[in-house]
């Protein structure tokens, strides 16, 4: 028995189980749910676990480097339910070799991509590109506040520069995440706060480019997108309204059983409010409060099919 027969076998094992809980899955929110932002765990059942305990049915394993190995592992273990996202350190000389090869092994897109690079600098720029050339979107992370001391700032420039890259790359599908995405849908930030609080100000650049830019998604995932739709609930009705076709649902986080157990947030103090919290649960459950059962559907699954060209 070669290594993919072996693997072949152990996912047999596996499937029913799988199988049956995501039938039931499906109707705890009233719609399947595709979480786009899930960070590959090590262990087949670590996945399984927090897909299940949160009612999900299907996500988007995002990796970083040689994967493909396991990700087939995890896929044949619970068929349907993963598809995935590759990332490599764009500072690499090999980097559009490394992640073009990614794509033949089966990624469906770039991500997360969350490097020490400026936003418009020639090493992103190179790999925005590569996912025109190669059809697949680039998930990005943007931050201009340390969680922790040190740790520095991710994809900089996003609120000055951004424009200009939705507009230089146009046949490039850009998917926004994080810290300074989401701050920016107020326009009166200044990268003081990590997740600013109180009502919102019209106008932020994150809400005007999603209107502008066809080429533009939004990622609902982490402490960052929560706070943005949390903070001023009659922007946010108007929000996913206007911008039902971009928003997407996922979750990056980190607990343990789709329930809150263990840390959900990376004990990220700014994110103090998500201790003890299962992201994907406190974000479908505000999604479900504010939009219609329609939207709700188009943002939890059919949106992020129809911007990967995948069957639902
Ligand atoms: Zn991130
Ligand atoms: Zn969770």
């Amino acid at each position: 028995m070669n290594r993919r027969q072996f693997l072949e076998t152990v996912a047999a094992a596996a499937v029913l189980p799988g199988a049956v809980r995501q039938g039931a899955a499906a109707n705890e929110w009233g719609s399947p749910v595709f979480d786009l932002h899930f960070h590959l765990r090590q262990q087949t059942a670590s996945n399984l676990a927090h897909l299940d305990g949160a009612g999900v049915t299907k996500a988007n394993l995002l990796t970083r480097g040689p994967v493909a190995e396991q990700v087939q592992a995890l896929q044949s273990a619970a068929p349907g339910r993963f598809i995935w996202f590759n990332s490599y350190d764009v500072t690499k000389p090999d980097a559009e070799q490394v992640l073009t090869q990614a794509v033949k092994a089966g990624a469906q897109g770039f991500g997360e991509m969350k490097f020490h690079v400026a936003a418009d600098g020639p090493e992103l720029r190179r790999i925005y590109a590569l996912a025109a050339d190669l059809r697949v979107p680039i998930l990005i992370h943007f931050q201009e506040v340390d969680h922790f001391p040190n740790e520095g700032t991710w994809a900089t420039g996003y609120a000055k520069t951004f424009a200009s890259i939705l507009k230089a790359y146009p046949k490039t599908t850009f998917i926004g995440h994080a810290d300074a995405f989401w701050a920016n849908v107020s326009a009166d930030y200044r990268n003081e706060a990590a997740y600013p609080v109180g009502p919102i100000v019209r106008g932020g650049v994150t809400d005007t480019w999603l209107g502008e830019y066809s080429n533009l998604f939004a990622d609902i995932a982490a402490n960052s997108g929560n706070n943005a739709l949390s903070r001023d609930p009659a922007f946010t009705s108007d929000f996913v309204q206007r911008h039902q076709s971009k928003l997407i649902f996922g979750s990056d986080c980190g607990c343990n059983d789709g329930h809150g157990g263990g840390t959900s947030q990376g004990n990220n103090p700014a994110a103090a409010r998500m201790v003890g919290k299962c992201v994907a649960r406190e974000t479908l459950t505000l999604l479900k409060r504010t939009a219609t059962p329609e939207v709700f559907q188009k943002i939890v699954w059919g949106n992020a099919h129809k911007l990967l060209r995948i069957p639902a």
